[in-house]
């Protein structure tokens, strides 16, 4: 089976800093690689700044990669030709974003909200527009009659669905989802997953999910990739990750799920992130990590495969 994404040695640098002597270059995704398969979840997990949205963003086309490649369902959308061939399989990926509120604009109604990627595409005529709109709020949950209202009346969960709804207009199959929940109570969280893994069996979609909460990726993932610092430093099934972590990242996270009441969230780690300006020569956890030895400080671990389907950058898995 070929997988619907491909990436590989994805990297992305921005310019910061002012110009001339100030200018700097952070590396804000370094040579990541991983595909998707179909019909599966994948779950993207970090901390704040490690390269999730800017990953999930170049997969969707809102921002070139500066090195690597992309490819969606066999197109190669990175590089020469990358423009036309994103063009071609563009309404097949579709992304649903943490903030409802800014993705919607206030003054469409809830069926123009919906029909935006149909109206993009064109084509239609309006009954069939109209009726795949009723089609769209029926699949997610929603009332007909929220068709001629303003997303603004209607309550955060409710403003989530509607975005899906979006998303899924033009029959995507794949919908890169970007916090998708985090705006939401847990309750209404948990009623939006359940959402998605009902469209996902009903419809056969893939997900690439992407978020900070490592309890909310477990509920849907079927592979997991640990992010830090711009880099995969595992990836594994779901249940191998959660039950024997391997990377001293993915452990400390882990240990750090608060529990649900509990209000401070802790960083997994002690110490910080590095600077993304200044990338360590050796590993980036180095400086946090309670196993480094000496050659974690001079020579960047790389992410292999230490058993099948189970990948992990550190030096303490190399000869395993
Ligand atoms: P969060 O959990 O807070 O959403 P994230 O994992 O999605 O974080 P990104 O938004 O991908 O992280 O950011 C990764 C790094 O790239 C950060 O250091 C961020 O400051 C930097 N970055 C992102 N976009 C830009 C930009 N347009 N210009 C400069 N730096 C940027
Ligand atoms: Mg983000």
């Amino acid at each position: 089976q070929e997988p619907i994404i491909r990436v590989r040695d994805l990297r992305r640098d921005f310019t910061v800093g002012r110009r001339g002597a100030g200018r700097q270059v952070l590396r804000a995704v370094n040579d990541v690689s991983f595909d998707v398969m179909s019909g599966e979840t994948l779950g993207v997990v970090g901390e704040s700044g490690s390269g999730k949205s800017t990953i999930g963003r170049m997969l969707v086309g809102l921002l070139p990669s500066s090195g690597g490649s992309i490819e969606l369902f066999g197109e190669t959308i990175t590089g020469r030709g990358g423009a036309q061939a994103l063009a071609r399989v563009r309404h097949r990926l579709q992304f649903v974003f943490q903030d409802p509120h800014a993705s919607m604009n206030p003054r469409m109604r809830v069926a123009d909200v919906i029909a935006e990627p149909i109206d993009v595409r064109g084509g239609w005529s309006r009954k069939d527009r109209a009726d795949r709109v009723a089609e769209l709020l029926e699949i997610v949950g929603l009332s007909g009659d929220f068709a001629d209202r303003f997303p603004h009346e209607f309550s955060g969960g409710q403003r989530q669905r509607i975005v899906i709804a979006r998303a899924l207009a033009l029959d995507p199959s794949i919908v890169v989802c970007d916090e998708a929940v985090a705006a939401l109570d847990v309750s209404m969280q948990a009623q939006v997953i359940n959402l998605l893994m009902d469209l996902q069996d009903k419809l056969g979609l893939s997900y690439l999910f992407i978020a900070h909460d490592l309890a909310v990726v477990r509920a849907v993932s079927t592979r997991i990739a640990v992010l830090y610092a711009g880099e995969i430093v595992e990836l594994a099934e779901r249940r191998a990750l959660y039950e024997d972590p391997k990377h001293p990242y993915t452990q400390a996270l882990l240990a750090a799920i608060p529990r649900p009441q509990a209000g401070v969230r802790k960083p997994p780690i002690r110490g910080e992130v590095p600077s993304l300006l200044n990338r360590p020569a050796g590993c980036c956890l180095c400086a946090r990590c309670p196993h480094a030895f000496d050659r974690c400080r001079v020579e960047a671990p790389r992410l292999r495969e230490i058993s099948p389907g189970r990948k992990v950058a550190c030096h303490l898995h190399e000869g395993s």
